[in-house]
């Protein structure tokens, strides 16, 4: 390690274990471990630690706090809360254990962790968790950010309502295991709050028998996108909780990456996943599938491992800007603006407009209370753009315009896990918590993080 720019950094290297690193602007794997899915948030740290054990996190904690610097923690980059400029960025990728006790049906991860680790370890006792539409993305991250299943979401409930143990550095250093009964509020909190409590060394948590996987994606040409998503909204409040769905608008690029029946075309993508027999699935999703005809249907028995297939979420890094904002409706006259405004009008740029279906579980107080809020609305407006930066600002706005026109649909709430990535700002965090969840997770934070160094 180059010592010249930052001379205390010795002293840190000398403190981490055999599997542990860090590095200074300038040295061999500094960009690397500071690089992560979304490209259009940069971290520039002081000092990445690269850690291998909670031991290497707890010596990174102390040292930010002797040279009073701020900590930002990153495993995939999939949802930065802000950029690392100046201080220290600790990268968990490197703490990937897991272990899966089919006979309790638990998980536990290090901090590391990506969901395809999860899905390939308990599928062969059939079981399952509550992982999201990607599974190259984080499995910590994305729980303390609630986690919205688009598999088990409706019968399960959030990701976060089902962890049983959290292993936490916080500010001072200290390792804990938090837990219901050994730190309740700070346990509230963690689940749910995304943010600002400490790093995360390792988390366990519930799985669920999956006897059964119907699912995937039909794709439609984008011409029919009002007639699909019109048929998609009024068929989705017939289906039951077994099965979970979101419909799409997506602007494909010309790109290698895409099937050739897909590439460089606007397209509207259904996805599907329904807990039940074959037969039970294909007669439920008929009416949906009976709406256009399709270009490519994927729609069928899943195995699990294969879940990606569903959404189909890009892997390689990107430059992704994104906006969304719960629905407390969704009729016939939104679904008509949305597409006037997001899809049929002139020049749209933005890449992706989805819209997730919430119900069932979703909506329904967990048994342990935690802090993912805003249960109540039933539809989720999620938009992306892939853009480069001098693009981004026409991208950003556009996305507010979408979300401006639907106004009277909005609860002016978002999902906190689908916070803008980069913007940090308190007023930016609001939106992802009702004004009393809030202040208890500001508290929480000033009381578990008194010296804003997770701020
Ligand atoms: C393609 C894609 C698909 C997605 N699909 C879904 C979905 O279906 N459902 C859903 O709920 N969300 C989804 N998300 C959102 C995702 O869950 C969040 O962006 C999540 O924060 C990503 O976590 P990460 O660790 O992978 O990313 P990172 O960028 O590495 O981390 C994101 C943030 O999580 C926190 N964090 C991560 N690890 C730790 C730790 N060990 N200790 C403390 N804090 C930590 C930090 O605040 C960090 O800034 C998706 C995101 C993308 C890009």
């Amino acid at each position: 390690m180059t010592t010249t720019d930052f001379p205390p950094a010795a002293t840190l290297a000398a403190r981490l274990s055999s599997g542990g690193a860090a590095y200074l602007p300038g040295d061999d794997g500094y960009d690397a471990a500071r690089g992560g899915y979304n490209v259009a948030v940069q971290h520039r740290p002081a000092l990445v630690v690269a850690a291998a054990t909670a031991g290497d996190v707890s010596a990174a904690v102390r040292f930010a706090d002797e040279h009073d610097l701020r900590v930002v923690v990153q495993a995939t980059g999939h949802g930065p809360a802000a950029a690392a400029e100046g201080g220290v960025l600790i990268d968990t990728s490197r703490m990937t254990e897991v272990t899966v006790d089919p006979k309790r049906r638990t998980a536990r991860v290090g901090a590391g962790v990506r969901w395809q680790q999860v899905i390939d370890a308990a599928a062969p006792h059939r079981l399952a968790a509550a992982n999201g539409s990607s599974p190259t993305v984080g499995v910590v991250g994305y729980t303390l950010g609630g986690g919205l299943s688009p598999i088990l979401g409706r019968t399960q409930g959030y990701a976060a309502d089902h962890v049983l143990s959290i292993d936490l550095v916080t500010a001072d250093g200290v390792a804990r295991t938090v837990t219901a009964a050994t730190e309740p509020e700070l346990f509230w909190g963690l689940r749910g709050g995304r943010t600002g409590f400490g790093v995360v060394t390792a988390m366990e948590f519930r799985l669920f028998p999956l006897p059964h996987l119907y699912g995937g994606g039909i794709f439609f040409p984008g011409e029919h996108a009002r007639t699909v998503l019109h048929a998609w909204r009024a068929w989705i409040d017939s289906t039951p909780d077994e099965l979970t769905s979101s419909i799409a608008v997506l602007r494909l690029p010309p790109a290698d990456s895409v099937p050739e029946p897909l590439r460089g075309r606007q397209v509207v993508h259904v996805r599907v996943a329904y807990l039940g027999p074959a037969a039970d699935g294909a007669r439920l999703i008929a009416p949906v599938r009976a709406a256009a005809p399709a270009i490519v249907d994927t729609v069928g028995e899943l195995p699990y491992p294969a879940v990606a297939a569903i959404h189909a979420d890009p892997v390689e890094p990107l430059p992704v800007y994104e906006r969304s904002a719960l629905l407390g409706d969704l009729p016939a006259e939104a679904v008509d603006r949305l597409v006037d405004v997001a899809v049929d009008a002139a020049d749209v740029p933005v890449t992706l407009v989805e819209v997730r279906h919430l119900a069932g579980a979703l909506r329904r107080a967990p048994r342990e209370p935690n802090a993912v809020a805003n249960r109540d609305a039933p539809f989720l407006l999620f938009l992306a753009s892939v853009a480069a930066a001098d693009a981004a600002p026409a991208h950003v706005a556009f996305q507010d315009r979408i979300v401006a026109e639907l106004g009277r649909w909005t609860t002016g709430r978002t999902f906190a896990n689908f916070l803008t990535p980069g913007d940090g700002s308190a007023a930016h965090r609001a939106t992802g918590y009702p004004a009393e969840v809030h202040d208890k997770l500001v508290a929480l934070r000033r009381q578990w993080d008194p010296r804003g160094r997770f701020a």
